[in-house]
């Protein structure tokens, strides 16, 4: 898949950057992207993923690549 992404050393896909942001599986992830900011914590490169933790929710998170940092849209 060319959609594959680093993150802490690690390969993550869609799938799996969403479920590290939400904290368990999600139904459905969106192509990651390059967001346009840089972590709070590190200044390193963040990445987004839209993705369905439902089939009722749609949320945006984002994940820094080089640390534990991670967001979400939820209020
Ligand atoms: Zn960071």
């Amino acid at each position: 898949m060319s959609g594959n992404r680093v993150v802490q050393d690690r390969m993550v896909t869609a799938d799996s950057l969403a479920a590290r942001i939400e904290g368990e599986p999600v139904m459905e992830a969106d192509t990651i992207e390059d967001a346009d900011r840089a972590c709070p914590d590190c200044g390193g490169d963040v990445l987004t993923v839209g993705y369905m933790p439902s089939v009722t929710a749609f949320v945006t998170g984002w994940k820094c690549q080089d640390c534990d940092w991670s967001e979400t849209d939820r209020d």
